[in-house]
Formats: C-alpha cells, structure tokens, sequence
C-alpha cells in the first residue's frame, strides 16, 4: 500500500434529506412501519423472559417468538440441560435490537419526534427487563440483558452445537447495537447505560476464557456465530475510553480467518458469508481505534475475494447462506442465492473502506447493491406489521422473489436499510465535498444547503445546486459505464479514479449540471461469457418471463461498436429490448424474473447487415462472436474492423468459416451501421494478402465525402474448397411453459453437408450420432453435437436442455397440538428442478400456498385435507389426502 490517505467521511445521516425518488418508496413504506408496530409487541419477549406482564402483546412471530412454556430463565449453573428441558425460538430479542436501531436510524433521518419517543419507550422497557433480570441475582453480572437465561452463552462456551443453542452473541450484537443506535442517533444516555452494562458482563465472560478456547467457539457453524460484536464492543471503547472494551472486542476474532486474509490466502469457499461480514465492519473500527495494520489489510483482501469474484449482478453474494469457490459467478447460480443480510453488511464494509481508500470501486459497490440489491429487497406495498423484506434474492432462471420475514435476520436488518439510504452519498475530506451516488437528497452544510436534484436512474440528468458557500473541491462520481458524460456541457472522460474534481470558489445560487448517459450493456460473469445480466445504466435488468430455464438471447445485431445495446424502449419503469420485458431490479415486484440470460447467437449479425452465415463454435466454444465482443466493444471503426478481420482469419483457419462465408462477413462487417457512419459505407476484397484492413474515403468534385471504402485481403491459405458442415441439435418435443421438458424429449444431431457426425451428452464421451434419438437424462445438461467433414474440418453446435419428468414426492406429518388441534406439516422434494409451491384444501376452502406448519381445529368427524405439490419444471403431484382424527 501506499502514503496513508486523509480519510474521507460520510456525513451524519440527520444533516442529509433523503428526497423523492427510487430510494424514498420504500423509506416510506419502511417508516409506516416504524410508526405503527406496537413496542409491546417487540418487548414482549424480553417481559415474558424476567417475569414481567407482557401487556397481552403477542411477539412479532416466527424467530421472534415467546420461547417453549417449559422454559426458565436459566443461568449458566441451573440449566437441567438438553433433553431434559424444552427449548424454543433461541434468536429472540435480535429482531427487537433491529426495530430499535431502525427507530434511532429513522429519527436521525426525518427528525420526526415520534420516532424518538417511541425508541425511548422502547429503551425505557429494556431498562426494566434489566433490572428485574439483575434482581434475581442469578446471572454473572448485573448488565445481563436478553430475552432468555444466560445459559446459552455458558453452553456455548461448554461447546454446544446449533440446535441446542443458536448463535447466543448474534442476538447479543442486534440488542448492543440497537441500544448504541439510540444513544448516538436519539442521545438516549439510558440506552448508554445499558448498552455499557451489558459490555461490562461481556468483557467479564470472554476475557477470562483463552483465545484458544475463543476461536473454537467462534468456528462453530452458527452456534458461534458472533454478528458485529468486535464492532460494538470497539464502539463502546471510542465512546467511554475504556480499555477494558477494545480487549474484549479483540476476543472476538476468527484468527484463521485473520491470518488467512493478510497472508493473501483465499479459504472463503464453504463458509457461511453473512456468519463472517459482520466481524470485518468490526474489524475496521478494530483498525481505526488501534491503528494496527493488518485489521485494515486483512479486510481489504477479503474484499478482493468476495467482489467481484463471488458477487452477483445485484451485489449479493452466496447461494444457501454460504460462499463458493473463488471467482465462481454463473457456476454458482443456483436456487438459494443472495442472502439479503450479507448485502447490508457489504454495504457497510464498501462505506468504510470507501472512506479509507477513497477508492471509488468501493463506491461502484455501493450504488450497484443499495440500488438493486437492497432497494429491490423490499415489496412494493404497505404493511404494518411486516417489514415486506427479501431473505433471498435469487438470481436463478424464473426465480420468484418472496417477501416478508417478519422476525427473521433479513426480516431485522431489512428494517434498517431501508430508513438510511442517504448515508453514503456524500462524504467529506478536507477541502473537499464527494457525491459519490446520485440519490436526490439535500446535504446541511454550516451556511447552508446543497442539493441534489436527479431523477437518476431513471434518467440520467444530476442538478448539483449550491444553497450554501463552498470554496474547494466538489469531486463528483463517473460510472465506469458512463462514457460521454458531460458537466456543464462539456464531455468528460470516464476518469482513471472514478471522480471528475471541480475546484471552485461555490456561492449560493450556483449549480453544476451533470449528465450520465445511461446506456444498455451486457455485463458477463466472471467465469462465463456468455451469461449476462443486462444492465441500464447503474440499473440491473431483470426478464419477465415464467420459464425456469435460462432464456436464450441473440444481441450482436444490437451492438454498437462501443458494445452497448442500441435500440431499446421505456414504458414506465419498464424495458423492452429483444423481443423481451424487462423490469429494474429494484421495482420490489414478484413476477418470476431472469436475472442472468444466455447469449446464444445462431447467425453471424452486425448491426444494420447480417451475411447469413452461422456463428460456429469450436471445441473450445470460441466462435467469432463470442470473440469479437468478448472484450465488450471499440473505440473506433478502425479497431472495430481490425477486430473483425483478425476473428475472420482465425475461423477461417480453425474451419469455421469457408472462404465465401469469410468474405460474406467481410462485407457486412464494412456495410454495418453500428457506428451510425455519417456516408455510406462498402467493403472490397483486395488480393491475397494477409494485410490489415484499411479504409479510404472517395470525395465528389466538390470535396464531398460521398463513401468510405473498406479494402480488405485475406491470406491465400484459407479455405478454398467445399461449403463448410452446418451442425444443428435438434430437441423434439413439448416443452413446458416452463422451458423444461416434462416427457423425455428426442435429441437428434445432424449436418447439412456431408460429415461425419457425433453426439455427446454434458461432459461425457463422443458417440457417432446415428440420426436415432439421444437419449436425454433428467436434470440440466448441455447436448454437444460435431460434424467433421472429409477435409477434416470440425465444427460445434451445443444446445442447453432440461429435463423433469416426475412431480416432486410429498408427504404430511400430522402432530397433535393439544386435544383439539393438529399442527399439520406438509413436505415436498423435487432433486430435478426443485418444488415450486404446495398446495392443500378442504372441502370447505379453496387450493391455498403454504409451506409452513399449520394448525387445524379437530372436529366432531374427521376431516380430509387433499393436498399436491407442483416442481419447477411444472409437474404436479397427483392429489393425496390425509385424513385429521376426530374429536376424541
Ligand atoms: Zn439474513
């Protein structure tokens, strides 16, 4: 690393003004909550647990949940242990800690003095649960505070495994963090006080323990799942100078991790990401309180390894919670990616090591997640008793995005990103102001105001407007997308560091006017090519369409010879582009979306001219498509036409252009419109040569340019003889709407010309293919074909196909709930395309979705409940019933 930098700081969020915009829909759909779920609701828990009237409120559900009625608030010595007592909701209290910094977070947002009244209520109810806890005398400190016993913390220091445990110091860190939320954003010292003397009994466990002992704990899958208790315990010192809590914060280390990071080993694969982020935030206040190095260095390297290597084109990262190999993107797609929670802590990590490095990297994170990930993680309704959040954003082909979460982990850090999106939009340094996204909002300066007037990303025209004056450097963000954007008018080149530096002496009444262009890009992933996400601008694109297989996409007569995609139309928020719907993927819809689609273009195609030859791939894939645009596009026709003839030459020797065809792209390439030439424009076909293309421009009497003559030549050794094979795979049969195909479908393999042909299924071996069937086997896999002609010239052809022939197996487990209900579970599994819903009535309700348990009333005559489950790929169960006993 270099010269330390001056850091840059965010502002405080009570001098920023979020204004309207994308990001205001869901603060104000947040904040409808904020304002009207009932505190009791959220201490109820905590009331029930230390013995107190809980006022009739029922708890906000699921993980939030009263505990089982056999269990006590007991401590690390009277715990009958596991087995002998029930145990029930072991995460309570978490969400509680959330709604309270969302609260705190929300006041220092609007200033609305409801907000605070309510987060001191809140904080006044907290104290009480305190000091009835610290009344029995039973725990090992008077600071002890949560929602149960203190004996999961002793039981995870015994070792104890998920199950009998969960996660004791993740919901520690929700309710510490909440309570310092309200002393730093309300000024709440009763919130101080209690947050300090829940850090004391802290300090008092985990520093008598040995850091070998520590880090065991702390490597227990989610048991030792710790959140940002090194980040609280780090904010608790900077706050009362006592030294007792920057130790405890360093007992809170996973030091193979540490260690791992700064050596420049990579061991994320495997791990559980949003177990692990949390304590990287911690890390960098570890860094800023200690000035030690490798804290610092340790989560810059992590970033490395998580962006853009193992992030999705929203900014999550994950699949089932946990991390996958090192610069997996499109191999990684599967059905459970993209946990919410990891986006919010990634957010954080980007803010602090924004204001670090200064390096705008940090910030392109920023707005690509908050935008999309986090924005588009909340339903577009309003609630007042969820908080309408994503647990998974998915990117899988026809995902469906499911809302809600009440009372889980992204249901509780959902609360809170959506009351603070102005948080890292503009930051300070000395002598300099930075806009580093462009969310309309209006920033407090001493003297007076600066606002930012955009209707970005709808638009991409930004208002800079001076209220107040400014003398020195107001460094404002470029996309590194945005080429052509202008200031003032003027064009300004996608700078090397991610932000233009104006240097001026600002008065009121001034405004810099900033105009992005937005144009439409497909961005591939890291490990794939040929799987893109379409992107507008800073805005992730997602298809409308119900298949669940990955949608096919022929863009390369859209290109334009910087590569972006010309030609599309707005409706709205909505995109039409390939014959396609798109919409943002911050609309907080539920229409099954295509977050990624497939580039699978048949024919050769420029824009404005096609030679009507096939894209031929190799047995590698390479074909003169995927390569000519691999690079994502030129700055000039010259280098455009020197691509195109290089990516001739190069499949005319492999054997997948024949010398006419060679020729025939030749001539389209010169005759494309894809640089809107201001004449017309012909290609001619010079002598054997092996010469690069050339251009020349033809001018009347008058000095007129009237056309621009591209001269191309072509070595001698390319391929004069007989037409090229043309290899087609063929898939009969009917495929679902889905895109799957639910009877076993025919593949055939053939060619055009005379050739010798094979067929191989996936990875497997080449087979002569003899114009019988292929047979396909269930699941996703990709039918390779080969044709092989008597010159020995070998072309590809590949083709996806998806196969599920069977509805997923069910099944119903009924369990007595007391004498007069039944708690009814209903299971499905689908190992091929994955179940899609579960369906159940009776005879007196209509087909309703329900994956969760359920309870039915017992009556007098049994009842039959019929139940089905569908998959993926639109195969539904056969109906079964299950009958519920009588009343006995
Ligand atoms: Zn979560």
């Amino acid at each position: 690393m270099g010269r330390p930098m001056t850091r840059a700081h965010p502002f405080p969020l009570r001098d920023v003004d979020l204004l309207a915009g994308v990001h205001s829909r869901t603060r104000d759909q947040m904040l409808h909550l904020a304002r009207e779920f009932p505190v009791d609701r959220l201490l109820a828990v905590f009331r029930a647990n230390a013995g107190l009237d809980t006022r009739g409120a029922l708890p906000p559900g699921t993980w939030e949940d009263f505990g089982h009625p056999d269990e006590r608030a007991w401590s690390g010595e009277d715990y009958p242990g596991p087995g002998v007592a029930p145990t029930a909701s072991l995460l309570r209290g978490h969400y509680a800690g959330h709604f309270l910094s969302m609260l705190s977070l929300a006041y220092a947002s609007t200033g609305e003095q409801a907000l605070r009244k309510k987060a001191d209520e809140m904080v006044a109810g907290l104290a009480e649960v305190r000091d009835a806890l610290a009344a029995t005398g039973r725990y090992s400190h008077p600071g002890f505070l949560a929602a149960y016993g203190e004996w999961q913390f002793a039981r995870l220091e015994d070792l104890a495994p998920y199950g009998e445990i969960w996660a004791p110091y993740y919901t520690c860190h929700k309710i510490m963090a909440g309570l310092l939320d309200a002393y730093e954003l309300t000024g709440s010292a009763q919130a101080l006080d209690l947050v300090a003397g829940m850090g004391h009994w802290v300090a008092g466990r985990v520093l008598r323990l040995e850091r070998a002992h520590l880090q065991r704990m702390w490597s227990l899958y989610i048991a030792g799942e710790f959140g940002g208790m090194n980040e609280t315990m780090a904010a608790l010192h900077r706050i009362t100078g006592d030294p007792s809590f920057l130790r405890a914060a360093g007992a809170f280390e996973l030091d193979s991790l540490l260690d791992a990071a700064v050596a420049g080993r990579d061991v994320l694969d495997g791990m559980h990401a949003n177990q692990h982020l949390p304590m990287l935030v911690g890390h960098l206040r570890q860094y800023e309180a200690t000035g030690e190095r490798r804290y610092l260095d340790a989560v810059l390297a992590l970033w490395d390894q998580i962006v853009p290597g193992r992030t999705f084109a929203h900014g999550g990262t994950g699949e089932g919670e946990l991390w996958g190999p090192a610069d997996t993107v499109a191999g990684f797609v599967e059905r459970r990616n993209a946990e919410t929670c990891a986006t919010y802590n990634l957010l954080k990590i980007a803010r602090s090591l924004f204001g670090h490095t200064r390096d705008a990297r940090y910030a392109d994170y920023a707005e690509r997640a908050s935008l999309n990930h986090i924005v588009g993680s909340r339903a577009d309704i309003s609630s007042d008793t969820s908080p309408e959040v994503l647990y998974m954003y998915p990117v899988d082909p026809g995902a469906v995005r499911e809302y809600d979460n009440v009372g889980t982990c992204c249901g509780g850090t959902g609360l809170e990103s959506h009351v603070k999106h102005q948080e890292s939009v503009w930051f300070h340094a000395p002598g300099q102001l930075y806009v580093t996204q462009y969310v309309p909002s209006r920033l407090r300066l001493a003297g007076g105001e600066v606002t930012l007037r955009t209707r970005y990303p709808r638009d991409g025209r930004v208002a800079v407007e001076f209220g107040a004056a400014f003398s020195g450097e107001l460094c404002l963000r470029i996309p590194p997308w945005a080429a052509g954007a202008r200031i003032d008018g003027v064009a300004v080149p996608v700078p090397e560091s991610g932000f233009v530096t104006l240097r001026r002496d600002f008065r009121p009444g001034d405004t810099v006017a900033l105009e992005l262009p937005l144009p439409l890009r497909l961005v591939p992933t890291p490990d794939d090519p040929t799987l893109v996400s379409v992107e507008l601008g800073p805005t992730v694109l997602l298809a409308r369409d119900d298949a669940t297989t990955t949608l096919p996409v022929a863009a390369a007569a859209h290109r334009r010879l910087d590569g972006t995609i010309a030609g599309h139309t707005a409706e709205g928020d909505l995109v039409s582009v390939f014959g396609r719907t798109f919409e943002p993927a911050w609309s907080g819809g539920d229409h099954r979306h295509h977050m990624y689609l497939r580039l699978a273009e048949p024919e050769i195609a420029f824009a404005g001219s096609a030679p009507g030859v096939p894209d031929r791939k190799d047995a590698e894939g390479w074909s003169f498509l995927t390569g000519l645009w691999a690079e994502g596009g030129y700055a000039d026709a010259d280098a455009f036409f020197t691509a195109v003839h290089r990516g001739v030459v190069r499949a005319a020797r492999s054997g997948l252009l024949s010398r006419e065809e060679a020729v025939a792209v030749l001539m389209a390439a010169a005759s494309s419109t894809l640089d809107n030439p201001t004449v017309p424009r012909r290609g001619v076909l010079g002598p054997d040569a092996a010469d690069a293309p050339r251009v020349t421009r033809l001018t009347s009497a008058t000095g007129q340019a009237v056309e621009d003559i591209v001269h191309w030549s072509l070595p001698p050794d390319i391929g004069r003889g007989d037409p090229l094979p043309v290899v087609r795979v063929e898939v009969s049969g009917d495929r679902a709407p889905s895109g799957w195909y639910t009877r076993e479908p025919g593949c055939t393999v053939t060619s055009v010309a005379s050739a010798t042909v094979e067929v191989a299924v996936g990875e497997g071996p080449w087979q002569p293919a003899t114009g019988a069937n292929t047979p396909v086997r269930e699941g996703r896999q990709v039918i390779r074909g080969r044709a092989t002609d008597s010159a020995g010239r070998t072309v590809h052809a590949t083709r996806e196909v998806a196969v599920d022939t069977r509805p997923p197996s069910v099944r119903a487990e009924v369990r007595p709930l007391g004498p007069s209900n039944v708690e009814v579970t209903l299971y499905a599994e689908d190992d091929v395309s994955g179940v899609d819903r579960v369906r159940w009535r009776t005879p007196e309700t209509f087909w309703g979705v329900y994956q969760e348990p359920f309870t039915r009333a017992l009556r007098e005559e049994p009842q039959t409940l019929e139940f089905s489950a569908t998959d993926r790929a639109g195969n539904t169960t056969e109906v079964q019933r299950v009958v519920l006993p009588p009343l006995r």
